[in-house]
């Protein structure tokens, strides 16, 4: 499957040499909203304030301002100032570059004490910022990994031990960030929540899948 989705979407680059607080701000506006609305708000904040110290002192409706194309701007312009000063808090700065030196239990620990960071965001940051074997699970890689049979736990969202569950598995393949990015275009591409596209899937003529017999 691995080797099956490189072929499609190719290879994730490591964007790990970037800051680390760049990637944990642009997964906390990436929330419940598509990415190019995202990006939008990302793009408006680093215009208007070109530090994370000057963000951080911004009052929550200018930098609501920003925020305003990813939607729920209220509580992001909240979550995010209140992060900025628990970051400032802990390392003296608005900077994560000290998690560099931390195991990977204590970064996903302390990037889940702020606010607003859930696990999946958290495993974003370790995986995309920190170049971590983390695997973080979302909405499409949990319906799609369950209709290729890879769990069969229930719901629309991951719980926690199901995204353990699918951490585990994934720490077996060869490149953990890229199979992160390419099951989420392979679920947007083939295997929507809705109706998926059995007939065009590429698994579903090569590997076989159940979620294809079963119709779930
Ligand atoms: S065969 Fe159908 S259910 Fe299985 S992964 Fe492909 S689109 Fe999804």
């Amino acid at each position: 499957m691995e080797a099956l989705l490189e072929r499609r979407y190719g290879k994730y680059p490591d964007e790990s040499s970037g800051p680390v607080l760049d990637q944990l701000v642009w997964f906390l506006l990436s929330t419940r909203t598509t990415v190019e609305n995202c990006d939008a708000a990302y793009g408006a904040l680093r215009e208007r304030y070109p530090t994370w110290a000057a963000a951080a002192e911004a009052p929550p409706e200018y930098l609501g301002e920003c925020l305003r194309p990813a939607g729920l701007w209220k509580t992001r312009a909240a979550n995010l100032r209140s992060s900025l000063a628990a970051i400032r808090e802990r390392f003296g700065s608005e900077s994560l570059e000290e998690l560099r030196s931390w195991t990977d239990a204590e970064c996903e620990a302390f990037l889940r004490s702020l606010p607003g960071v859930g696990l999946k965001v958290a495993r974003c940051v370790l995986a995309f910022g920190l170049a971590r074997p983390s695997f973080a699970v979302d909405a499409h890689i949990w319906r799609v990994t369950r209709r290729l049979g890879w769990h069969s736990l229930p719901g629309e969202a991951p719980s926690e031990r199901g995204a353990d569950l699918l951490q585990e598995l994934a720490r077996g393949s060869r490149d953990i960030l890229s199979l992160h990015v390419n099951l989420i275009r392979f679920g947007r591409e083939f295997c929507p929540s809705g109706e998926p596209r059995c007939g065009a899937c590429p698994v579903a003529a090569g590997l076989g899948c159940p979620g294809a017999i079963l119709g779930r």
